[in-house]
């Protein structure tokens, strides 16, 4: 992760792109829809180019770059290197963008061309398809804000440290430490798998908060012991596939590398 100093946003009224890729762009509409915040953040950045804002995007040198969901075209590929060569800070919102999202959860199990046969057959596409991938495969990401959606006070949290010149701070606690908080009864104890322990915290724990297990939105949680968890689903019945299955629908690409690890 690029470290920035205090001197790298010095401007009165930092340029800011807004773009969005494979995904269902839910995390560019969660920003339009704070009403609370958009206008104080309009008064603050100058936003150069955000497609589903406006139809007139400039592009141009960017001081910083905010960028959903995942690469999953030739297209996708040449513009996100485009704007990360424009952009001083890339920041990758949500789940598809941070973890590669649904369309990711068999990304590097060699089927892919198996796979859009299946699906589409000899269709020729108007730009070539890629195995969808997250942004950090193609370009360096500076930080990450996960979520499906982003979570509005992180989100404004992250953009205010970043006009102020000061690095944002990721969540450094899993779902369960929110949960617990939030005085829920574990699922765990009813044998129900949930992926809390795996995964980021910064949801407030809204899927347990229902009764209704965590599947890992928010992406994996670096200091979650992978091949523990795993054993102890397993011990509720369920096969390992099943498991993975189930975790790789949200942490898509970037899962394989923790459970390959065993978690950190
Ligand atoms: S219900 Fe899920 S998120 Fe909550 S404490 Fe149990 S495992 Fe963690
Ligand atoms: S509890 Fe898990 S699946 Fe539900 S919103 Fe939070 S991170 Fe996503």
């Amino acid at each position: 992760m690029t470290e920035i100093s205090n001197t790298k946003l010095a401007v009165a009224k930092p340029k800011v792109g807004i773009y969005g890729f494979t995904g269902c762009a839910g995390d560019q509409l969660l920003i339009i829809h704070t009403e609370d915040e958009i206008l104080n953040l309009f008064n603050s950045v100058d936003i150069r180019s955000f497609v589903m804002a406006s139809s007139n995007p400039i592009e141009e040198e960017l001081d910083v770059a905010f960028v959903e969901g995942s690469i999953s075209t030739e297209e996708e590929r040449e513009h996100i290197l485009k704007i990360r060569k424009r952009a001083k800070i890339l920041v990758a919102i949500g789940n598809c963008a941070v973890s590669g999202g649904p369309q990711a959860m068999f990304t590097g199990d060699n089927t892919f061309e198996k796979r859009m046969n299946k699906v589409y057959g000899n269709v020729n596409f108007l730009t070539a398809p890629l195995e969808a991938k997250p942004i950090d495969a193609f370009v360096e990401v500076d930080y990450y804000l996960p979520g499906c959606p982003i979570s509005a006070p992180q989100a404004f949290a992250l953009i205010s440290r970043l006009i102020h010149g000061a690095i944002p701070e990721s969540y450094p606690h899993p779902v369960c430490h929110e949960c617990k908080l939030n005085e829920n009864r574990c699922l765990l104890l009813d044998k129900i798998a949930c992926f809390g322990p795996l995964t980021m915290g910064g949801c407030g724990s809204a899927c347990p908060n229902h009764g209704l297990p965590c599947v890992g939105c928010w992406g994996p949680n670096d200091d979650g012991n992978f091949e523990h968890h795993l054993e102890l689903l397993e011990s509720f019945g369920k096969t390992r596939e099943e498991i993975l299955r189930l975790i790789r629908g949200y942490g898509g690409h970037k899962i394989l590398k923790y459970i390959e690890k065993g978690g950190k």
